[in-house]
């Protein structure tokens, strides 16, 4: 552990998390990340660089709107601190290196990916695909090994599998959505799932508890429970996996 790599990527970190919340904002909806600068949702007036602090300023603000006083949502204070403390969880743990490099974008785009699915029900390929793409570069550039393609592609291979089987429960994003964690995850990716799937039963029994067959019909966002999984791999996959080893 180191905490200095983990104090030095904090800030910066946090800065790409309020990056994230406006891809998160604007990507769905084909509209451009660049331009124009951040407004209110609600009454248009735009966003003062003093009022765009990642989550200090929706402290101060008490979550509301300076101009009109309208709710701003949880998610924009949540993606800030998701990321950051990620990211510096990453650079902790795996030093200054380009693994940490690769797992710190992992982990932005998981919480991207996650919050868009959270609100949208979609999981958007113009960032799930890129990010594998990145993140398999930069993995291959720390360790040169087929265990990176191998275990992005057969865990896209798995969902696919469980998507044709099961259609209702899954979508072709979570598909690619598995082909980012293996490329992240290498060969601890199995594990991801299992914690993705077991922990996504968790809100469906509780919705089948409380509205019976209905509950049949209430989708359930997968990708943000496929997102857990791929964390808990990312950092504790190899011990998990060697404590199951020793078992058996
Ligand atoms: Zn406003």
């Amino acid at each position: 552990m180191n905490f200095a790599y983990a104090a030095v990527a904090f800030a910066p970190a946090l800065a790409v998390g309020s990056f994230l919340n406006v891809v998160v904002s604007r990507l769905p909806l084909g509209r451009s990340v660049s331009r124009p600068r951040s407004a209110c949702m609600h009454c248009g007036a735009e966003i003062r660089p003093r009022d765009n602090i990642p989550v200090l300023s929706y402290l101060l603000l008490r979550g509301r709107c300076r101009d009109c006083g309208a709710a701003i949502g949880l998610r924009y204070p949540a993606v800030e601190l998701g990321t950051a403390l990620l990211a510096a969880a990453c650079f902790a743990d795996f030093g200054f290196s380009l693994h940490a490099l690769a797992a710190a974008i992992f982990c932005g785009s998981l919480v991207a990916i996650s919050a868009t699915d959270i609100e949208r029900m979609i999981v958007p390929n113009r960032i799930v695909l890129p990010a594998a793409v990145v993140v398999l570069a930069l993995q291959l550039a720390w360790r040169p090994s087929i265990e990176w393609p191998v275990a992005g592609f057969g865990a896209a291979f798995f969902l696919l599998l469980a998507a044709l089987a099961y259609p209702a429960g899954m979508g072709m994003g979570d598909v690619k959505l598995a082909l980012l964690l293996g490329v992240a995850d290498g060969r601890t990716v199995p594990l991801a799932i299992i914690v993705g799937t077991l922990t996504a039963l968790v809100p469906s029994i509780v919705l089948f508890a409380r509205h019976g067959r209905a509950a049949r019909k209430m989708a359930i966002p997968f990708a943000p429970f496929l997102a857990l999984g791929g964390v808990v791999a990312l950092f504790f996959g190899h011990d998990v996996v060697s404590w199951y080893v020793n078992q058996v």
